[in-house]
């Protein structure tokens, strides 16, 4: 089933490149694998996948224990909402945090990787759609909050995620999609001007490099394919991949 699945996936993310003139390596698949057993995971893993999304720290945590022991090109993705009590116990074992949406939360993480040694990959979440049973940043606050982090030393920011509104019509989302994509291509510009004009402001955070500013994760079981034609370069898919959650 896994891998029959997994087959599908593929064959749909490779349509929807080709249909959009992409090149398949442009986008990277990440296996939800929330409430599924590490076994599956590692029984996907031996199918080629490498990257898993979790969206609760206690379930990544365990996971990561289990596995990353024997293996250690399992890439986590911390995809759902994070609390700030729980930074630490996450920092570094995921290799990207989606769902940065706060000031607050963001100088945590900062302060977590800090204490670790560590630079922690992040992307800003947006609630496109502003739907008040979803987390992130509306697009209208989130070039200010983008200038407020980047600015955290040990913060780097990767990209944009979006979880669009839950749908039966695909396309009815290519619209957020697509937004996103303006929203995301406007805060490279923005900040390739200013990076190049002087080290203050935006940009003296050196870690930030516009040419690392390259993330865009949205599109999930029920949307990848429109994610895609409209530029996604990370899809989040769950169900798609190990069926229905309990
Ligand atoms: C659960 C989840 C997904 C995957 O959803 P499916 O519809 O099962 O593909 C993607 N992104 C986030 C943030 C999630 O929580």
């Amino acid at each position: 089933m896994l891998k029959d699945n997994i087959l599908e996936v593929e064959k749909r993310i490779q349509m929807a490149c080709d249909k959009a003139g992409r090149d398949r390596s442009e986008v990277t698949l990440i296996a939800v694998s929330k409430t599924k057993p590490s076994s599956m995971i590692r029984e996907a893993y031996d199918l080629g996948i490498k990257h898993f999304g979790e969206n609760r720290v206690q379930e990544l945590s365990v996971k990561y224990d289990e596995l990353n022991n024997e293996i250690n090109d399992v890439h986590w993705h911390m995809i759902g909402h994070l609390q700030r009590n729980k930074v630490k116990h996450v920092v570094d074992k995921a290799v990207l945090i989606h769902s940065v949406d706060s000031l607050r939360l963001a100088q945590m993480i900062d302060q977590e990787a800090a204490k670790k040694d560590i630079i922690c990959d992040v992307l800003i979440e947006v609630n496109m759609a502003k739907e008040d049973t979803k987390f992130g940043v509306f697009e209208e606050d989130l070039w200010p909050l983008f200038q407020e982090i980047i600015n955290l030393p040990n913060i780097r920011i990767r990209g944009l995620m979006t979880i669009a509104p839950f749908v039966t019509d695909p396309e009815k989302n290519r619209d957020i999609f697509k937004k996103m994509r303006e929203l995301y291509v406007d805060i490279k510009t923005k900040t390739i001007d200013n990076v190049n004009k002087e080290k203050t402001g935006v940009g003296r955070n050196f870690n930030f490099d516009p040419g690392l500013f390259n993330i865009l994760s949205m599109g999930m079981t029920g949307d990848f394919e429109v994610a895609i034609e409209e530029g996604a370069t990370m899809v989040r898919i769950g169900t798609g991949i190990f069926g229905g959650r309990n």
